[in-house]
């Protein structure tokens, strides 16, 4: 069974093809597949970026199965913000620095016990023929008022994991990857695809 994954982000691939190399023999990138698509996350949660996604790219492929995720940071004193917007925050085509940046200041005035916050991962495999497989992973942790660490990307700098004692870019990736959203939502699929081998 081949298994394409809606990305062509180098982590990405690797920490899926360690979790799942034991459903799927072949496991590709859009790019080693030679597709090139995009499609608009449009959608108001992840779940529905992630199918929209997923689908999206099997009907545009002859695999018999396409992984897709949908990520971002969900901070509790915003309702949930950014949310699905995390990419975009400061606004379309601003980069990483400046979606911090804008978090750093909307949250100046919250307190230190206020600061909780999440990132989220929805992964889906869709598949010909069969029903979707869908699983949601989070990571609990607390928003920093300054940036700290250079590895990793997006809002990892301000993202400060208690029991490590670190924000997720002051680990290594491997660090990072054993405890992240992805992870968890990599594992749920992990499992369900587990239960349909029972
Ligand atoms: P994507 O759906 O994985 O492309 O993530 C969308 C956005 O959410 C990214 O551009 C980041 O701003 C944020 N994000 C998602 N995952 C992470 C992470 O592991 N660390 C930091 N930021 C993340």
């Amino acid at each position: 069974m081949r298994l394409l994954i809606a990305s062509n982000n180098k982590h990405k691939v690797r920490e899926i093809k360690e979790i799942l190399s034991k459903y799927y023999t072949d496991i590709m990138s859009l790019k080693d597949a030679g597709i090139d698509i995009d499609v608009v996350e449009d959608g108001t949660t992840f779940m529905e970026n992630a199918l929209k996604k997923a689908h999206e790219v099997l009907q545009a492929s002859n695999f018999d199965a396409v992984l897709a995720d949908d990520s971002g940071l969900m901070v509790d004193a915003l309702d949930g913000a950014p949310g699905v917007y995390s990419a975009r925050f400061a606004g379309e085509g601003h980069d990483d620095d400046a979606n911090n940046a804008k978090l750093i200041e909307v949250m100046k005035d919250v307190d230190d016990d206020k600061r909780t916050c999440r990132f989220v991962t929805v992964a889906v495999i869709a598949r010909k023929g069969k029903k979707d497989i869908t699983a949601t992973g989070y990571v609990e942790g607390k928003l920093l008022r300054e940036k700290r660490g250079e590895n990793g990307f997006g809002y990892d700098p301000l993202f400060y994991y208690e029991p490590f004692g670190k924000t997720f870019a002051e680990m290594n990736e491997q660090e990072k990857n054993s405890v992240s959203h992805r992870k968890n939502a990599l594992e749920g699929v992990r499992k369900a695809l587990e239960e349909e081998e029972k």
